[in-house]
């Protein structure tokens, strides 16, 4: 049995392509040291999958941003304002990449999404009606060959001409029909020209194909493939699916002339019933993924094996794979040296993911499987109480009930309360949470991280922010104010280091864009909160000033969607430990006299499933309960606020307003007021702050832009319900840009009040 990865990550185990990109971008090194960079790490990467006896090792899952915007550049979708600029091909690269100003011009870069249900996001290619595509890169070819000086025959990996097509805006008339016959074109000469050079499987992803599929979708797929495959040679094509099933075209793909097919059999929960009910053509290799790309955990051979014994039931020739690529884990163990082996001996990051498959290889090898010594110490692995459960937290979920889940009096009824109680005038203005965290905020927590403060000089600086912002806020006029989360690092790794359940690593990122990298902590065991988190920050800056002082966490659901979650209990039970956890500090503000209350919920539509049938049953029927678990118990005149990062929810406009807080913000300046209409139509109860202006960009907004977007949102939200306030927080951006920004957002709130009397 034969063993292969969908891909490996790619910025290095220490970040060295992020530290050395950044350089480059400074101009503090040469394109050609960036280059040699690059070739390292490809070569220590080939390496590496050699070593664990990888059968299939990828080659092209290298990037230096992004593999969709490589693909674009591979097939010369590559709009002019780029070409324009008569930069290097790698400049070129970057400038779509990031966008680019300088002396050639001014350009913005590609738009960026995120990519299926994970935290990594892709660059959007654009075709417009000029766009020809055809084949005009080479970095498939050439980086085959650099494995190949290397001894290593890879498999290249490049991004289908299908999902590509459905990833792409198309910003003129034509839509991707009318691309069918150049790209089939050129993905024909990809597999020539890979003949040429005697590759033996290339691999196309197409995990476009795991989401719901229309008509048109598996009618334009079949049309590609039928013409792509046409010209077949000696390569053997594999077909590439993950991060789920692809229920609604198995045979539709089973029928066409791939060599190989690889299915998801972690995320997919159909992939095995498809297999044992549609058959699996005995010509055809089935590139089973089994082991998971994308979290942090050891894989169960037990239960592998059952998988892998029932798939060879149905199919003759199985290759052992991971579920999707392993960018979506950090690289290795080798570099956490300060976790307990208590933790580590059930932590697989890539490199003992890839172990893991050599040795399901031996395991599967031999004629006793279960008595393979590998075998056997996984399966004690497992038996192993892991001792990281806190009854009473599961004693607390299990008994839950409606009205854990229901706040009372009814949102009309508090709305009304408030209003009396806030007595906040028409357009009331806030900010939503952090200011500048400038170097000396950055440099006091590192200082006293590092030990070199104690903690109460820590504190002491802390607060002198806090007086500083209160100060500030007062000056501007805002209406409703907050400390400056001068103390969070991040807003979900901060609320874990409270947390009991959380572990932190020291090196484990992932990336999630370009150059930029996370390291979400891990919930190793139940969730419960030690002490009061925020309290003393809150109510010191309350202490301040006699204008409401929010409260400021983050919600249950942002907390576990932006960590490593634990595969032995359920997301919703997670959700709802955390959620209690969140509750008990919101209990807490309360009672210390904190009035308002803000919970971001900045991740929420991030775990959305793929398919639009599994978005109830799967997320937003545990999601939306644990938001409202958290605040279920304040007084009527306690007033809840929540904020989101994003506007595009148009299709969960619903489940929004279900969450039941009494405020929400959220992002909008850059999505063009749409979300406008649809707060309209749906009747949306809950008050809203649309964000006035875009704060990830230093630009200063004008009064006169500002009162035009409010005006346009007064056409769609009533006066009295409607709030003004940046977008985001501000904690990326100067002070001095700050405060020209929210003197100019108060002072077009003053004028819009007097316009609405
Ligand atoms: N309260 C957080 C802040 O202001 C919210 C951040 C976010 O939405 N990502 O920074
Ligand atoms: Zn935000």
């Amino acid at each position: 049995m034969k063993i292969s990865i969908i891909g490996y990550p790619r910025v290095g185990t220490l970040r060295e392509l992020k530290h050395t990109s950044e350089k480059y971008f400074k101009d503090l090194i040469t394109a050609q040291s960036l280059e040699q960079t690059a070739k390292e790490l490809r070569r220590t990467h080939w390496s590496v999958q050699q070593n664990s006896n990888i059968d299939l090792i990828s080659s092209n899952d290298f990037s230096f941003y992004d593999n969709t915007l490589d693909t674009a550049f591979l097939l010369n979708v590559i709009p002019e304002r780029y070409k324009a600029l008569e930069l290097s091909p790698l400049d070129t690269y970057f400038a779509a990449a990031k966008g680019y100003q300088g002396k050639n011009g001014d350009v913005k870069a590609f738009a960026m999404k995120k990519w299926f249900n994970t935290n990594y996001h892709y660059m959007v290619p654009e075709i417009d009606d000029s766009t020809k595509i055809k084949l005009v890169g080479t970095k498939p070819f050439d980086e085959f060959v650099e494995a190949k000086e290397q001894g290593i025959i890879t498999k290249p990996v490049i991004i289908g001409a299908f999902t590509f097509l459905k990833l792409t805006r198309f910003t003129g008339t034509k839509n991707a029909l009318d691309f069918v016959d150049d790209i089939a074109k050129a993905y024909c000469e990809i597999l020539a020209k890979f003949n040429t050079l005697e590759v033996q499987w290339v691999q196309f992803d197409e995990p476009y194909l795991v989401c719901d599929l229309t008509n048109e979708d598996i009618d334009l797929f079949d049309r590609l493939y039928s013409k792509i495959l046409g010209s077949k040679n000696d390569v053997r094509v594999l077909l590439q699916t993950y991060f789920g099933d692809v229920r609604d075209c198995y045979d539709t793909i089973i029928k066409l002339d791939f060599d190989g097919i690889g299915l998801d059999f972690v995320e997919g929960k159909q992939s095995l019933s498809l297999v044992e009910n549609h058959g699996f053509p005995a010509e055809k290799t089935l590139f089973a993924g089994v082991v998971n790309g994308k979290n942090i955990w050891r894989n169960n051979y037990k239960n592998t094996l059952k998988i892998i014994d029932e798939l060879q039931k149905h199919c003759d020739n199985i290759i052992l794979n991971t579920s999707c690529s392993l960018l979506h884990t950090p690289y290795t163990l080798d570099n956490e040296t300060k976790l307990d082996n208590k933790y580590k001996k059930l932590f697989s990051f890539a490199q003992e993911k890839l172990t893991e498959l050599s040795e399901l290889k031996t395991i599967l090898e031999s004629s006793n499987p279960t008595n393979e010594e590998k075998y056997i110490c996984n399966a004690s692995l497992f038996a192993e109480n892991r001792n990281c459960s806190n009854e009473a937290v599961q004693k607390k979920v299990a008994s839950l009930t409606d009205k854990d889940f229901t706040r009372l009096p009814s949102f009309e009824e508090r709305e009304e309360i408030q209003k009396k109680i806030f007595n906040l005038p028409l357009f009331p203005t806030t900010t939503i949470g952090s200011f500048p965290q400038t170097a000396d905020v950055k440099a006091n927590r590192s200082s006293f991280k590092k030990g070199e403060i104690s903690e109460s000089q820590y504190k002491e600086f802390n607060k002198n922010k806090i007086e500083e912002c209160v100060k500030m806020q007062e000056q501007l006029g805002l209406d409703v104010l907050v400390h400056g989360e001068f103390e969070r690092n991040d807003m979900v790794e901060y609320f874990g280091e409270f947390l009991d359940g959380y572990l932190f690593t020291e090196n484990a990122w992932v990336q999630s864009y370009g150059t930029r990298c996370v390291k979400p902590p891990v919930v190793w065991g139940d969730i419960s909160r030690k002490n009061p988190i925020t309290v003393e920050w809150s109510t010191y800056a309350q202490s301040l000033t006699k204008k409401p002082m929010k409260g400021m966490l983050t919600g249950p659901v942002t907390i576990l969607n932006w960590s490593f979650p634990r595969e032995d209990i359920s997301l919703r039970e997670c959700a709802f430990q955390i959620g209690l956890a969140i509750r008990e500090e919101v209990l807490d503000l309360e009672a210390n006299g904190i009035k308002i209350i803000q919970i971001d919920e900045a991740a929420l539509r991030e775990k959305l499933p793929l398919r639009k049938s599994d978005w109830k049953s799967e997320y937003l029927d545990w999601a939306i309960p644990a938001f409202r678990m958290v605040h279920s118990g304040v007084k009527p005149e306690t007033q809840i606020h929540t904020h989101m990062c994003y506007s595009e929810f148009d299709d969960i406009i619903k489940d929004i307003d279900n969450m039941d807080a009494d405020v929400i913000t959220f992002e909008a300046s850059r999505s063009d007021l749409t979300i406008l209409e649809t707060l309209k139509q749906s009747n949306f109860k809950t008050e809203v702050g649309p964000g006035v202006y875009d704060i990830h960009s230093p630009r200063i907004p004008n009064v006169e832009e500002i009162k035009i977007v409010l005006r346009k949102m007064l056409a769609n939200i009533s006066a009295s319900k409607l709030w003004v306030n940046p977008d985001c927080g501000l904690k990326t951006r100067g002070i001095a840009e700050t405060v020209s920004s929210l003197e100019n957002l108060v002072q077009a709130a003053k004028e819009i009040r007097n316009e609405n009397g």
